[in-house]
């Protein structure tokens, strides 16, 4: 990384700064216009509209980009029903590992070319999508992959069936991870799918579906219709689905469970969450900063499972919010482009509102902001990473979802109290311990309402894991065998 010296007198220290790095963005072609993929092919959507997508990070607009109407969906369900009836669904198990290995393969080729779409799009850091997510990607697929033709093995004494037509709607803040935890298990145990990716961030899914015909993927199995929210309910309401898998908000997850109630549909939904982040006296502090930067500033903050209330023991609370304000003035926020940027940009004018919309309630409702009086780029969505001090538990911002870099700090004296405080929340997703004691990692881990635990890290990620809430988070888990279970029919011994 090369750094560059600005001149300085001499009697003041030598400063330097980054040069910029920046990942060239020749490598990707985008189209001007994109139709819907249905059954195998690119077409014209029935519904004749389109919408832009941006670029967060300069406003610019990348692409337009077909807006599937009721029609559209129905022909995609409906091709997904001849393939799973046709092809996918009568073909060994060993037949359909051999196309989720080579599009994982596939992936791995293009993983440059994919992750600097996934930045362009979506404004995350490229160092984070070319070092986390796309590794992630190849590794789901990988791994459903090796499952397709074991499935028999993967649970013993039951006779598993795919379910048929999988709805699966996926949110924007990790748009190619969350379409590979949907489609990967979905293909691997012999489900055909109808993809709804978010309106802000379709484009990696359509290179994703450009990249399943040039892999010779039967028509039909795979199928992705751009839109926003409305054609989101036409997938998940459409009868011929027999399986709706979202990821987004509680509210909009709490519409779907209410409309699926009573019908055949089997539903897993991944929520929101407002992960805790405990740090005890004892733990390692100078790892527990740099764990707790990471599990509220990765993705911007756009992380269902982030650490975004953090507790500190009373006794070392000013010490330790000293030292994480000295490691927030050293985060590089800007250009998600450029190599050295730690904080890209928000994904959207709509996310930058609420986000600062919920930061002024923290401001009236009386806790302390402290944010680094780092610059930030003149055009494009842009947040400044936050931490609260003085928070109390009855604080909008210690329990609604934020989804920014924004950090809410309290603290307690117990680790009875630690437990109770954790808790206190609709949400049940995640919560991070730091404690340098083996014994209270698993006393706290015990009394944790969360789906994930991390002692001593946060925010690891891994195809094998299975992930997924309690409480208004959701419910089902992705990844892991138990996430090929919620696209199988098991109900057979
Ligand atoms: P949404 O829940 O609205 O979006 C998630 C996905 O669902 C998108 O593809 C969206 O389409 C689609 N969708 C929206 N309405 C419906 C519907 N009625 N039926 C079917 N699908 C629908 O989240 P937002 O993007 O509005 O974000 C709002 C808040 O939700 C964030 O601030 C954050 O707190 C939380 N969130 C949590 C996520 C998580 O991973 N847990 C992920 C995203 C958001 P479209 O985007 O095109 O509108």
């Amino acid at each position: 990384m090369a750094l560059t010296r600005i001149p300085s007198t001499s009697h003041e220290p030598l400063l330097w700064e980054y040069a910029e790095s920046k990942e060239s963005t020749e490598i990707v072609e985008i189209d001007d216009k994109y139709g819907l993929y249905i059954d195998g092919e690119f077409r014209a959507a029935k519904s004749k509209s389109y919408f832009p997508t941006l670029n967060p990070a300069t406003e610019e607009p990348l692409s337009q980009v077909a807006e599937a109407g009721e029609a559209d969906v129905n022909d995609a369900v409906a091709a997904a029903r001849t393939a799973y009836e046709e092809t996918w669904g009568p073909m060994s198990g060993a037949e359909r590992a051999k196309h989720i290995f080579r599009i994982a393969r596939m992936i791995q080729e293009r993983s440059r070319e994919l992750a600097v779409l996934e930045t362009l799009d979506g404004g995350k850091p490229i160092k984070e999508s070319r070092d986390i997510d796309l590794p992630l990607v190849a590794g789901h697929f990988f791994y459903y992959a090796g499952w397709a033709d074991k499935l028999e093995y993967a649970f013993p004494g039951i006779k598993p069936k795919p379910l048929g037509v999988a709805g699966q709607v996926i949110p924007w803040n990790f748009p190619m991870l969350m379409l590979a935890w949907k489609v990967a298990p979905a293909l691997a145990a012999g489900n055909t799918v109808v993809l709804k990716p978010a309106e802000t961030t379709p484009l990696s899914a359509l290179a994703f579906a450009r990249l399943t015909q040039e892999a010779g993927l039967p028509p039909g199995v795979l199928n992705v219709v751009t839109g926003a929210g409305k054609t989101g309910s036409f997938v998940v309401g459409h009868d011929d689905v027999d399986k709706v898998a979202f990821t987004g908000s509680t509210a909009v997850g709490k519409l779907i469970q209410k409309e699926l109630a009573g019908t055949s549909k089997k539903l897993t939904l991944e929520l929101g969450g407002k992960g805790a982040h405990i740090v005890f006296e004892d733990a390692p502090l100078d790892q527990a900063v740099e764990g707790v930067i990471n599990g509220i500033f990765f993705n911007q903050g756009h992380v269902c499972c982030a650490g975004s209330r953090l507790f500190v023991e009373e006794s070392i609370h000013d010490r330790f919010v000293d030292k994480l304000k000295r490691r927030l003035n050293t985060l590089r926020v800007g250009d998600p482009m450029d190599k050295n940027t730690d904080i890209g940009a928000i994904n959207s004018k709509a996310q930058l509102d609420r986000i600062n919309e919920l930061v002024e309630s923290g401001r009236s409702e009386g806790a302390e902001i402290f944010q680094p009086d780092s610059e930030l780029p003149k055009r494009g969505f842009y947040f400044r990473p936050t931490l609260f001090t003085g928070v109390s538990q009855s604080h909008r911002i210690a329990q609604e979802e934020i989804f920014g870099p924004v950090l809410s700090i309290l603290s307690f004296r117990t680790p009875e109290e630690a437990v109770e405080k954790a808790n206190n929340t609709p949400y049940g997703l995640s919560a991070g311990i730091w404690t340098s004691k083996g014994s209270r990692i698993l006393w706290m881990a015990d009394r944790m309402r969360a789906g994930v635990v991390w002692a001593n890290t946060f925010n690891k990620f891994d195809p094998a894991s299975p992930f997924g809430g309690y409480k208004e988070s959701g419910f089902g888990r992705e990844g892991g065998r138990h996430g090929l279970l919620a696209y199988m029919d098991w109900s057979e011994g």
